[in-house]
């Protein structure tokens, strides 16, 4: 069975593949970069996943374009409400692409984070697979979580300290002086 896997970053894709390959499923990674920023961020975190793809004999499919402007003209005057429009493009985006190359399930390496929202992607995925005629497949992968945080630090992979868009960044790393 064939599983087109969203990779978010090559961190989150170390305990999902694992687990996916344990189970005998053949696995293809797929890029989404439109909701890193900056572009250099993207890179970076492409790079990282590239180096470890490598390491792993991992097929990779990379989005093409950088569409930074669409992803925020998607989420302004909702900016508290990004995530639904950011998991939504990702998941769906993920789902056509294995429509199209005739994959048995989609899946997404946000369910390894114990920082995303894992109930709204397990529903939304399930939705997105539904409309679009491929399954989503399903596992919580939180369980493996201090698992994968070894490993890619002993594989010294690049980690990153925020989620992905710039607001995210800002709530990160922005303090009010006073
Ligand atoms: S915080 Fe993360 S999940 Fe939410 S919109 Fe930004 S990149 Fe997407």
């Amino acid at each position: 069975m064939k599983v087109l896997l969203h990779v978010c970053c090559a961190n989150c894709a170390i305990y999902p593949i694992k687990t996916m390959r344990d189970e005998g499923l053949e696995v293809m990674g797929f890029f989404y970069r439109h909701n890193i920023h900056p572009y250099t961020e993207c890179v970076k975190r492409q790079e990282a996943l590239q180096a470890y793809a490598e390491q792993i004999n991992l097929k990779v499919i990379y989005q093409e374009g950088y569409d930074i402007e669409g992803f925020i003209q998607n989420v302004a005057f909702r900016e508290s409400e990004r995530c639904n429009y950011c998991y939504h493009d990702r998941l769906r985006s993920t789902a056509l692409l294995a429509k199209r190359g005739k994959f048995d399930y989609f899946s997404s390496t946000l369910l390894y984070s114990k920082h995303q929202k894992h109930d709204l992607i397990r529903t939304m995925g399930e939705s997105v697979g539904k409309s679009v005629g491929v399954p989503f497949l399903y596992q919580d992968y939180r369980e493996g979580w201090k698992e994968g945080i070894e490993c890619s630090k002993q594989m010294g992979l690049y980690r990153q300290h925020y989620c992905g868009c710039i607001y995210s960044e800002k709530e990160r790393f922005y303090r009010e002086v006073s």
